[in-house]
């Protein structure tokens, strides 16, 4: 616990606690003073992208009372919350707890939440894209040799539910993609970041059974790597064919004692979107309540995050409009980027060490 072995710092002291415990989901804010930021991902059996009503109050409750009353989305369907007294962090963590909510693997070296995209809202899927983020997701989380300092860096993983890819498969270490045959492609060695690399189609026509197999043989080549500078750099120097070769080995192996996947059956809520932006990602907490109040209001008591710092909230078919809202726009079901690439921020210098 911090809170009970911290009862002074120094200011170099704040980085050598921190640090070691980013995989927990903290990161040390900007400056000299003992704030950290808190990145939040839904807690373990629970679809990523669906935030209930009752959570974004929560967030909105510890953001007030222990951060600086601002949220952030993150473009892993996160939510990060700021200026929390890092001694603070484990009280926080269990009043998060309490709504199903858990930060750990959203920070530091860990394998990070596997972003869906919307899949129950648009008719395009093949798949239900949630259900298997939330079994590839729970596979690796709380697991040590996934985590600081076993794994050398992040491993990012994103599904798309049809080859239109909203997910950003390319940007990812590895990039799922539902085709319409009931198979998968799988790209590999992809992220942004000062080295920007395109991922490349490693695996096409997978079975949904091969790709937990896949995911831990993609997690163990990079962990037995050392490679600090991420899994894009393994690919890069050893070579996709060669990397392919280990990564089925490994699969190959641990298929037999792994758990099978849900039932992957594309799943349509009927409803409408209302699709609300927030430019840079910011929300205050007030906003958080309000949302939470329309969802409740109008739709099904949650909204929906992906990866474009926006909020979907479905609502009911027969709502046309949200009195309560002052900017947004509803929409039928489907992509969530018909209109294009968008732009999405990072948190930038007031907050982030490295920002300049
Ligand atoms: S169009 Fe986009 S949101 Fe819809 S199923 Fe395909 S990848 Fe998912």
């Amino acid at each position: 616990m911090l809170g009970s072995y911290v009862s002074s710092f120094r200011y170099s002291e704040v980085y050598k606690i921190v640090y070691p415990r980013r995989h927990e989901g903290i990161y040390k804010n900007r400056g000299d003073n003992p704030w950290v930021s808190i990145r939040i991902r839904q807690g373990v059996g629970r679809d990523p992208s669906k935030w209930f009503s009752n959570q974004l109050r929560v967030i909105a409750e510890v953001s007030s009372r222990y951060g600086d009353g601002r949220a952030m989305l993150g473009t892993r369907g996160d939510i990060e919350i700021f200026k929390v007294d890092f001694r603070l962090f484990d009280e926080v963590v269990a009043r998060l707890r309490e709504v199903g909510l858990d930060p750990r693997d959203s920070c530091g070296n860990s394998v990070r939440n596997p972003i869906p995209c919307t899949s129950q809202f648009c008719p395009y899927a093949h798949i239900n894209a949630e259900a298997l983020s939330t079994f590839i997701g729970d596979y690796f989380r709380y697991r040590s040799e996934y985590e600081y300092p076993s794994l050398p860096h992040r491993i990012k993983i994103s599904i798309s539910a049809c080859e239109r890819a909203c997910a950003a498969p390319v940007a990812q270490d590895i990039g799922i993609v539902a085709k319409p045959n009931g198979k998968f492609d799988v790209y590999l060695g992809g992220g942004i970041g000062e080295h920007a690399f395109s991922a490349k189609l490693a695996f096409t026509d997978v079975n949904a059974e091969d790709l937990l197999p896949i995911c831990i043989g993609v997690a163990e080549v990079f962990r037995r790597s050392g490679e600090r500078r991420g899994f894009k750099w393994v690919v890069k120097l050893r070579g996709l064919d060669k990397v392919k070769e280990e990564v089925m080995a490994i699969a190959r192996e641990v298929k037999p004692k792994l758990p099978k996947p849900p039932d992957l059956s594309p799943k349509l809520i009927k409803s409408r979107i209302a699709v609300i932006k927030y430019p840079t990602g910011w929300v205050s907490a007030d906003e958080l309540v309000q949302l939470a109040d329309v969802a409740e209001k109008y739709g099904f008591g949650y909204v929906l995050l992906f990866n474009n710092q926006s909020v979907y909230i479905p609502i009911r078919e027969n709502v046309d409009r949200i009195a309560e809202l002052g900017n947004y726009e509803i929409r039928d079901p489907g992509p969530i980027y018909p209109e294009g690439p968008i732009t999405v921020a990072c948190l930038g210098n007031e907050l982030c060490p490295p920002g300049s």
